[in-house]
């Protein structure tokens, strides 16, 4: 059959793109044993506040109708509370979709967008799949974005560049000052998304806060989700905050009502005074059980940089494999990304006491050694 390509081990005689066909297939992770910890996706540990699930049960009583295609109930909440309209804000089904749309607005064959390696898995998918090439800027040696690197690293194929701060998975900020620099040096007709993930769990001072910069630079967007903090991950919904003309040209590349009724019903109860007082209260308790995890990583003499979403990274490097299966066999799912490390989620408490009794006996003694 001499049609077939490198896609034939996939789909026998179907013409993919090959670019798609080599990408590797989305892995979830090894579910948890019963008894176990699932600390491989950032998820939140607490279960759904009564409010919150009241309000999403509520909001299936309507599912027989589309929803609101823009969902501006939404979108005017957060407009107030970040004090702009609500054309500056654009909801989807999890952060992770707008910026595959931003991506693809900005983006395709040829051109090239430029963010941190290592950083969100999702980043170089997206990219491929918008056609665009990635540039991958290594993070510096204590695992933060180099942002110098990253200014150099723009070309005239650059559309997007993308900036994760805190970073997934090896935790550390990007500091405003920082930023500032950055965006200096970036050409104000390239845009740059600043993926705000896990802003809620920061703690250092010093940390870029993008909701302070809205309006100063014409090619900037933020990116937020109501996945980490407020304990949302199943329903699938983030925000974006930036420009009108960026966000109409996000607005034409996405699959129409991505955000169902239940969606937005549940973001609006978490943004209730009472709901999200107590959400960020945990939001609290987690920060404060991520800082005592990593210092006892690093009391054991694990090299933990900093930690600033709600997870640890382990620079476990080829020792990865091994570690993350130790961790496995004591019930623990972690998220391993040989050859690099391993992220941990801050899960729950019980959790923070096993994972320093098995990381105790696997504290690495060199650059080579990680006692077996
Ligand atoms: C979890 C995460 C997101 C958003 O996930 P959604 O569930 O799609 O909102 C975005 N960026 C980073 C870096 C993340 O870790």
């Amino acid at each position: 059959m001499a049609f077939m390509t490198a896609s034939e081990s996939t789909a026998p005689g179907i013409r993919l793109r090959p670019e798609i066909a080599a990408l590797p297939p989305y892995r979830q992770g090894r579910p948890a044993p019963d008894d176990g910890f699932k600390l491989s996706s950032n998820e939140n540990p607490h279960d759904p506040l009564p409010g919150v699930v009241e309000a999403v049960a509520a909001a299936a009583s309507t599912i027989n109708r589309y929803p609101d295609a823009t969902a501006l109930a939404l979108r005017e909440r957060l407009a107030a509370r970040f004090g702009v309209t609500a054309d500056e804000v654009i909801v989807g089904a999890g952060s992770v979709s707008l910026i595959a749309q931003f991506v693809l607005a900005a983006a395709g064959p040829g051109d090239e967008v430029v963010y941190s390696w290592r950083s969100f898995e999702a980043y170089p998918g997206l990219v491929t799949v918008a056609g665009a090439t990635s540039v991958q800027v290594p993070n510096r040696p204590d695992h933060g974005h180099d942002l110098d690197a990253m200014a150099d690293a723009i070309t005239d194929r650059t559309r997007v560049v993308i900036v994760c701060s805190p970073n997934n998975p090896t935790g550390v900020i990007v500091t405003a000052d920082e930023f500032e620099a950055f965006m200096a040096r970036v050409p104000a007709d390239r845009l740059v998304l600043l993926d705000e993930a896990y802003i809620e769990f920061v703690t250092d001072d010093e940390a870029v806060d993008g909701s302070t910069l809205l309006g100063r630079h014409p090619n900037l967007v933020l990116l937020r989700t109501f996945s980490k903090a407020y304990g949302l991950a199943g329903l699938r919904v983030g925000y974006a905050i930036g420009p009108v003309a960026i966000l109409d040209a996000a607005r034409a590349t996405a699959i129409p009502l991505g955000v169902t009724a239940a969606s937005s019903a549940g973001a609006l109860a978490s943004l209730e005074a009472a709901a999200e007082a107590e959400l960020l209260e945990r939001v609290s308790v987690i920060a404060e059980r991520r800082d005592r995890l990593r210092a006892g990583l690093i009391a054991q003499g694990w090299p933990i940089p900093q930690a600033q979403g709600n997870f640890v990274w382990l620079p476990t490097g080829e020792h990865t494999v091994h570690v993350a299966d130790r961790l496995f066999e004591a019930s623990v799912v972690a998220r391993a990304f040989p050859p690099s490390g391993i992220r941990i989620s801050v899960g729950e408490e019980a959790s923070v006491e096993i994972l320093l009794g098995i990381l105790g006996e696997l504290v690495p003694t060199s650059q080579e050694g990680h006692p077996k």
